[in-house]
């Protein structure tokens, strides 16, 4: 009699293609002379001589058929749109807050929130920073302070909650400084400067009910909160049954508002905004959105843009949307396993994130290794990376010296419903590559400096 086999069963995307965009595929040669071109910037190279592009996930999702249709139902007036109308319900609905703003994306909502909260001499505490979250809070006049779990700062570490807040971080800031000083706590789901790691629904509870106690507000970042509600499902006791729809009204319950940076969850290009259920913060960003960013029925956006992020929200809530998008990540992060390339451990909700410490050993982090390892990947196989290490988290507004994060990290970041199986197969295989070859690779050094965000403009050379 035969043997049973075991048969394995996979997942598969829940869509297929309808529209294809040609890809051109460049020689090695070419790539150097791109790569030298843009100063070793990966921020810098044309995306026509990139071959897959997996820089960022921040507006470079495919659209579903559904939300192109939305786009021919744009209500292009200059006051009331009915899209308007459309999104808010929406936000209403899935995010349960009352109020919105819409804004031409999410630094917009993060530049009003900052200004409307923070006094001069403030402290806002963070779980570990974002880069343009950050810069609107010390702009605005506060000093971030970082109160994520130290596990969040080791790579190596696998709990499964990094993005969670150290309560006694937290409590020891507000003995410090005392609660006046603090206008509101900044939480953010997934981490993504901790590599993708999420927080947890207990965390959250306890963080709200420690900010209740000292009457500070909480705001949420919730551009990725669609794939912190997967990992609470996934990996939290008590909350495998509950949908990614309740887990979201349920996470936003413990918030006082929220800012949403539309380009990720949303799965549009551009958009993004303020919600709360706080009506004197709602009346003063509808205001200040006239002065920076458009009518506040509008916000910097055209009515096509606000109905695609209307159906993105009804979108971003199915499970098996979320569960490819995070699937693929980790489709990646298991295969780079197999040549033994280290990874910030564990996978993250949107991006493998290559420990380029442990990668390029041999240079020091005033060689910028990230930066340098992002610039072979790409001039390998013509795969897009970015560098999150010293160059993003740039100088100490005191001192004007670097500031040495503990992670040096390449991020790979995933589109959403934009590559194939094969497109990770060819980026994993050039990075196993790289990473054979890591001993002949020379360092960088700084040759331009911009003041702001110095990693979207600076240039290096080769030592
Ligand atoms: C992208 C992003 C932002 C900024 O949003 P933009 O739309 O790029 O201005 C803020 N916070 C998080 C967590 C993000 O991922």
């Amino acid at each position: 009699m035969a043997k049973k086999k075991i048969i394995k069963r996979s997942w598969a995307e829940p869509f297929k293609i309808k529209v294809v965009e040609p890809i051109k595929m460049t020689t090695r040669t070419e790539r150097e002379k791109a790569a030298k071109e843009a100063g070793y910037n990966t921020f810098l190279i044309k995306s026509d001589d990139v071959y897959i592009d997996l820089l960022t996930d921040s507006g470079t999702n495919a659209m579903s058929d559904r939300q192109w249709a939305g786009m021919m139902m744009g209500d292009e007036a200059y006051a009331g749109s009915k899209n308007f109308y459309h999104l808010w319900d929406n936000v209403k609905k899935y995010y349960g807050m009352p109020h919105f703003v819409p804004t031409h994306q999410g630094r917009a909502a993060e530049h009003m929130i900052s200004k409307i909260m923070i006094k001069q001499g403030d402290y806002v505490p963070g779980n570990m920073y974002f880069t343009t979250t950050r810069l609107h809070q010390e702009l605005a006049g506060a000093t971030f302070v970082d109160v994520i779990v130290d596990e969040a700062h080791d790579p190596k570490n696998e709990n499964p909650f990094k993005g969670n807040i150290d309560l006694n971080k937290l409590e020891d800031l507000i003995k410090k400084v005392g609660a006046k000083k603090i206008p509101y706590v900044s939480m953010a789901g997934p981490v993504n400067m901790a590599g993708g790691q999420p927080f947890s629904m207990k965390n959250l509870k306890d963080v709200s009910v420690l900010c209740n106690k000292h009457k500070i507000k909480l705001w949420f970042d919730a551009t990725r909160a669609c794939e912190n509600a997967y990992f609470i499902k996934e990996k939290e006791k008590g909350y495998a049954n509950k949908t990614i729809a309740e887990l979201l009204k349920e996470m936003c319950s413990y918030y006082d508002g929220l800012w949403v940076s539309a380009k990720k969850d949303l799965m549009v290009n551009i958009g993004g905004f303020l919600a709360t259920r706080n009506k004197r913060v709602y009346e003063e960003a509808r205001n200040m959105v006239v002065v920076y960013e458009g009518l506040h029925t509008y916000g910097g956006l055209a009515g096509r843009d606000m109905e695609a992020m209307a159906i993105g929200i009804e979108e971003m809530v199915e499970y098996d949307n979320i569960r490819a998008r995070i699937g693929q990540v980790e489709y990646c992060g298991h295969e780079l396993e197999k040549y033994g390339v280290p990874f910030v451990k564990p996978i993250g909700g949107h991006a493998i994130f290559l420990d380029a410490k442990r990668i390029l050993k041999h240079l020091p982090q005033n060689q910028f290794p990230a930066q340098t390892l992002a610039a072979e990947i790409y001039v390998d196989s013509g795969v897009r990376g970015m560098e999150r290490g010293v160059v993003s988290a740039g100088r100490d507004p005191e001192t004007g010296d670097h500031r040495y994060p503990n992670l040096e990290l390449v991020r790979l970041t995933f589109p959403r419903r934009v590559y194939t199986q094969a497109h990770i197969d060819v980026a994993v295989e050039s990075i196993a590559s790289v990473y054979e070859n890591r001993k002949n690779v020379k360092g960088l050094k700084m040759v331009y400096e911009p003041k702001y965000l110095r990693f979207f403009q600076c240039k290096f050379e080769k030592l």
